[in-house]
């Protein structure tokens, strides 16, 4: 039995990480965390009997207690209780499917611990990168790759050496307005960002897909991962979302992983690796797929995906201000208050405002984050 802990449960990458669990027999979930959605944490306690869980708010841990008050689990709250969720010694690995940066904190008490790191949250390694990696070297943890292009990456280099990495060719859907231009985005509602073609993801990400934020936030991800400089890292637009990336070695070879468009694929692989196990559903039919295109993203209408090469380029904290503009920015555009075109636009004007910390501290990342959040909300 592999036992594993999960932060953010109940959204989307969380209840498939639940379905690869119910697929198979030795799996254990000792602790699950989440944010608000208790009703749906209650179900998740009476199927896979973790023995502790964490929610944010304290007032929701102790509806949660009410609701499970026939069950053996301790309902823990807050960001000691994400912590103690991570570090729960019975978990071997665990699994960072939070949203935003609130997951930098609990994934480093995760190495600390000794944890393995299935790791999707993203915005933790795009922040604090140069402080996650040497940290898993020093505990002699695993970081193992969730999102589907970083895990294509990671299946492309086994057996190979990182150093004859020439690039990394990081594939992308293109969005929902591929094709589209500035003027063509100026009245997109939420409703039609939200429209991803291939893949269902949760609010945050699938905005993020359509900016294209959200490749420019996987090259960030990419560079520290496999440590390849941005400029060996090509976005390469693939509509259908069936080569998930690739990588190109120094005798010109290519390597890519293939799959249809499933995230249980890579939360899998990531829970048992090295090893692959059987994964029911959908398989590629190249008789009926018979082609398959490419094309150059538009850095000029995506603007979002040329800053985070900029925010890549300054490094330090520029990173995390681009993450962090476009984390409210998108949580904005969301309940409506700003146009879509804003969310770009907030991101260079943070961009340019900021001057870059070297190597900044876990502490120097969230007050960057806070000092954004400060300015955005003085003129926006
Ligand atoms: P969702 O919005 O679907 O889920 C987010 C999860 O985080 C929910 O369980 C939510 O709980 C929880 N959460 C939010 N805030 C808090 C908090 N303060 N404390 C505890 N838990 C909290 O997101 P996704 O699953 O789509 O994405 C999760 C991460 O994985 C992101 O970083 C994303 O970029 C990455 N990712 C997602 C992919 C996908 O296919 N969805 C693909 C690759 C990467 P609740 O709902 O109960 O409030």
């Amino acid at each position: 039995m592999k036992k594993i802990a999960i932060l953010g449960s109940t959204g989307s990458i969380g209840t498939q990480t639940l379905e690869v669990v119910r697929n198979h027999g030795d799996l254990e979930v000792t602790a699950l965390a989440a944010g608000s959605n208790i009703r749906r944490l209650e179900e998740q306690i009476r199927e896979f009997h973790p023995g502790l869980v964490a929610v944010w708010s304290e007032e929701k841990a102790k509806e949660l207690r009410l609701l499970a008050a026939d069950l053996n689990v301790r309902v823990v709250s807050g960001m000691e209780g994400l912590i103690e969720v991570c570090t729960c010694p019975e978990a071997e690995i665990v699994v960072t499917a939070i949203v935003g940066m609130i997951g930098i904190r609990p994934t480093i008490a995760a190495i600390e611990a000794g944890k393995d790191i299935a790791l999707a949250n993203k915005e933790t390694l795009v922040t604090a990168g140069h402080l996650i990696m040497p940290m898993a070297e020093k505990y002699g943890v695993q970081i193992l790759p969730v999102d589907s292009e970083h895990s294509a990456i990671f299946q492309c280099l086994n057996g190979e050496q990182q150093r004859e990495i020439h690039k990394i060719l990081l594939t992308a859907s293109g969005g929902p307005f591929r094709g589209k231009k500035r003027g063509d985005l100026e009245h997109v509602q939420v409703e039609d960002a939200l429209r991803h073609p291939n893949w269902a993801m949760g609010q945050k990400i699938t905005i993020d897909s359509s900016t294209l934020v959200n490749k420019g936030l996987e090259m960030m991800e990419a560079k520290w991962l496999f440590q390849v400089d941005p400029e060996h890292i090509q976005i390469v637009v693939q509509p259908k979302s069936i080569i998930h990336s690739m990588v190109e070695f120094v005798d010109g070879a290519v390597i890519a992983q293939l799959g249809t468009p499933d995230m249980k694929l890579p939360i899998q692989y990531a829970l048992y690796y090295p090893h692959r196990r059987d994964l029911p559903g959908e398989r590629l039919d190249f008789w009926k797929l018979s082609e398959i295109t490419f094309e150059k993203p538009d850095m000029e209408t995506f603007a979002g995906l040329r800053l985070a090469f900029a925010a890549a380029k300054a490094g330090g904290s520029m990173p995390t201000v681009y993450n962090a503009a476009n984390e409210l920015a998108v949580s904005r555009f969301l309940s409506r208050k700003i146009p879509y075109l804003a969310i770009p636009e907030i991101i260079e004007w943070c961009m340019a405002e900021h001057k870059a910390i070297p190597n900044p501290s876990v502490e120097e990342i969230l007050e960057t984050e806070r000092q954004t959040h400060e300015m955005i909300e003085s003129r926006w």
